[in-house]
């Protein structure tokens, strides 16, 4: 079977404004490749922190960051004024929950997906975790279920991972998000894998991301949107006085970029890449496939074959970096199953290609697999 992906020159321009890697890099969903205009900008304002000290410098791109702030805005469906930057998505959840004041002992729903370190924060702040109702094994919401659960125990807050990071699921976030409204139940989201991937425009309380995965921009910068309201009056604003302003600026040309490719396009192309990898990477020597064909999303994840353990998958992954397992170096995640404690038994092989991969790219790591 053949297929086609969608919009090739998106594929072409992501690739003309990066340096041609080194490795066959499947991994945007650890961290995106930053294009050249990304890295440009920031070493600009590096210089301009030499030339004119950091608050000379910092007034000078408060426009650009201002831009940046917009476009977040704009993917997220909030005004820019509800827009903060923060230092990566897990301090933007800690942040968050510091101010929110909820109550210890408070119960908390969550997806089975829901990310380990979340998990870890929500015990930090005495929270109680509860699942919400699934309507099938990959984990995707049974909405009805869902809207009786909020009706009859009416938790403190409802946090939803919209994509997770063991496996591709996308969660329908629109229903859960109008039923915590009728309910008057706020809705926090978790979207460092949704942002620049899927939409993000929903009705939540909160939602906030990361720079350095879909949006490829640099590492150390988070973002988070919060609802006018959400917050007791008073609370210190989330984003810090003291940042990485170079990281700021990064992303900040990263979300005008993401703008300019057009996100409808990208998370179509984005969703045929996920049907293409896992079309070509399911069945291969004993590996197979946890996402159902047409999740419309770009994460493939592989189980090894029967008998292996997580440490021998840890290996495969370290010798598929290293380049002793094919003829290229690729690059992948071993994804352990604290990233997803409530549903991950054992490790998987996470592939997360971005809008240049290739076909030869996944033949290359098809023929590793059939090695194994
Ligand atoms: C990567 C990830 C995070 C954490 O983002 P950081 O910026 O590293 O804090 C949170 N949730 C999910 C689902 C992730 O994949």
């Amino acid at each position: 079977m053949t297929l086609v992906l969608p919009y090739p020159e998106l594929g072409d321009a992501f690739a003309a404004d990066r340096m041609p890697p080194d490795v066959i890099h499947l991994d945007a969903a650890a961290a995106g490749r930053a294009s050249r205009s990304v890295l440009r900008a920031m070493s600009d304002h590096l210089d301009s922190e030499a030339r004119l000290g950091g608050y000379i410098a910092q007034a000078e791109a408060a426009d650009l960051i201002e831009q940046g702030r917009s476009a977040a805005a704009e993917l997220l469906g909030f005004p820019p004024t509800d827009i903060q930057f923060t230092e990566s998505a897990t301090g933007a959840l800690a942040g968050l929950l510091t101010r929110m004041h909820v109550p210890r002992g408070s119960t908390v729903l969550v997806a089975p997906g829901e990310y380990g370190p979340n998990l870890g924060l929500f015990r930090m702040f005495g929270l109680v975790v509860d699942q919400l109702p699934v309507a099938d094994e990959a984990g995707h919401l049974d909405v009805s279920a869902v809207a009786t659960l909020i009706e009859t125990t009416r938790p403190a807050m409802v946090h939803l991972c919209l994509h997770p990071s063991h496996r591709g699921v996308v969660l329908d976030v629109a229903p859960i998000a109008s039923i915590c409204r009728a309910f008057g139940v706020p809705l926090v989201v978790d979207a460092a894998q949704g942002i620049a991937h899927l939409p993000t425009n929903f009705d939540a309380d909160a939602v906030y991301a990361t720079s350095r995965k879909w949006l490829c921009g640099p590492r150390g910068v988070g973002l988070i949107a919060v609802r006018q309201g959400l917050l007791p009056d008073g609370m210190p604003a989330l984003e810090s006085h003291e940042a990485n302003i170079a990281g700021r600026v990064g992303l900040a040309v990263a979300l005008s970029e993401h703008l300019s490719l057009g996100p409808e396009k990208v998370r179509e192309r984005l969703g045929a890449i996920g049907k293409l990898t896992r079309h070509r990477l399911d069945g291969i020597s004993g590996w197979s496939v946890i996402e159902q064909t047409n999740e419309p999303s770009a994460v493939t994840t592989l189980q090894p074959p029967a008998g292996w353990s997580d440490s021998d998958l840890f290996g495969f992954r370290e010798s598929l970096a290293a380049g002793s397992a094919a003829e290229r170096r690729i690059v992948t995640t071993y994804a352990g199953a604290e990233r997803a404690p409530l549903q991950a038994k054992s490790a998987v092989l996470r592939i997360s290609p971005h809008l240049d991969v290739r076909a030869s790219d996944l033949d290359c790591l098809a023929e590793a697999l059939r090695q194994t």
